[in-house]
């Protein structure tokens, strides 16, 4: 029998404080191919921070985090800023394997939308232009926005902007996507569209994490819903068994809206 494929995601045990403020407790998550993971919570759990640890954006001050099987080599920081990559070669390897997506889309204002997707491609993964210019435009015909190529980002909606942040992403050929609140900061009548492109990403088999406050996200795409509470799991199972019978307390005072 051949080997069980290693898990695209594994964060075990993450903890961070700021300060005194321990802002995580000890997060497990396991993503498999194909997973998507909805993470739920209140403001101020702990939900950034941890997407934030995993692609070590912050120093956990514990844990262990693996990437496609690879794990990697943490060591405590000489400045007390918690662990560090041992070996920064591995860490960008290991990064470039997940793409953020953030609530404020943080294009570059000053390139267009093709010069948004391609910078990395080009600069970081040392793509040639050319190369990197073919696939950037087929990404954008599939988030829809390549009749916007050449436009700059002040001239798009925000859902076109997120739109574009997620071509960015994809244009990185990620194993594993991490979106903090991706509609948050968008007009009602916008987050639909954002939502449709995330839902196709998921439908073919992307490995995502997303953090949202958006239910029917959760319900309808996540293999799996995950609540955070004060910087713990309090919840997580199948969106069936999380959402129709909820073990936690505080998940259903949460779902009532009064968390
Ligand atoms: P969420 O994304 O769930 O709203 P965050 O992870 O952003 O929560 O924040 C969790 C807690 O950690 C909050 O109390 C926040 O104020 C605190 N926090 C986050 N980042 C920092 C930081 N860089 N320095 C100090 N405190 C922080
Ligand atoms: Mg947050």
């Amino acid at each position: 029998m051949p080997a069980a494929a290693p898990a695209a995601l594994v964060a075990e045990g993450i903890h961070k404080s700021f300060g005194d403020l321990e802002v995580l407790k000890g997060v497990s998550l396991t993503a498999k191919e194909g997973d998507v993971i909805a993470m739920l919570g209140s403001s101020g759990s702990g939900k950034s921070t941890f997407l934030r640890c995993v692609n070590m954006l912050e120093n956990p001050n514990a844990g262990r985090i693996s990437v496609g099987g690879e794990t990697l080599r943490l060591v405590p920081g000489k400045h007390g800023e918690g662990l560090v990559a041992e070996d920064k070669e591995q860490l960008r390897r290991v990064r470039s394997r997940l793409a953020m997506v953030f609530q404020s889309f943080n294009l570059w204002s000053h390139m267009t939308v093709l010069e948004n997707v391609v910078e990395a491609p080009i600069h970081v993964l040392k793509r040639p232009k050319a190369e990197a210019v073919a696939y950037g435009e087929e990404i954008l015909q599939r988030v829809g926005l390549y009749d916007r190529k050449d436009y700059y980002p002040a001239h798009l909606s925000g859902g076109q902007q997120q739109r574009v942040a997620i071509a960015r992403a994809l244009a990185m050929d990620p194993s594993v996507m991490l979106f903090d609140e991706p509609t948050s900061a968008l007009d009602p009548e916008l987050v639909g569209e954002v939502l449709r492109v995330m839902r196709s990403l998921a439908e073919e088999g992307r490995t995502m994490i997303v953090v949202t406050h958006e239910m029917g996200f959760a319900k309808e795409v996540s293999t799996e819903t995950i609540f955070l509470h004060e910087g713990r799991i309090e919840e997580a199972g199948s969106p069936q068994e999380v959402f129709n019978n909820p073990c936690s307390e505080r998940f259903r005072q949460f779902l009532e809206g009064n968390l």
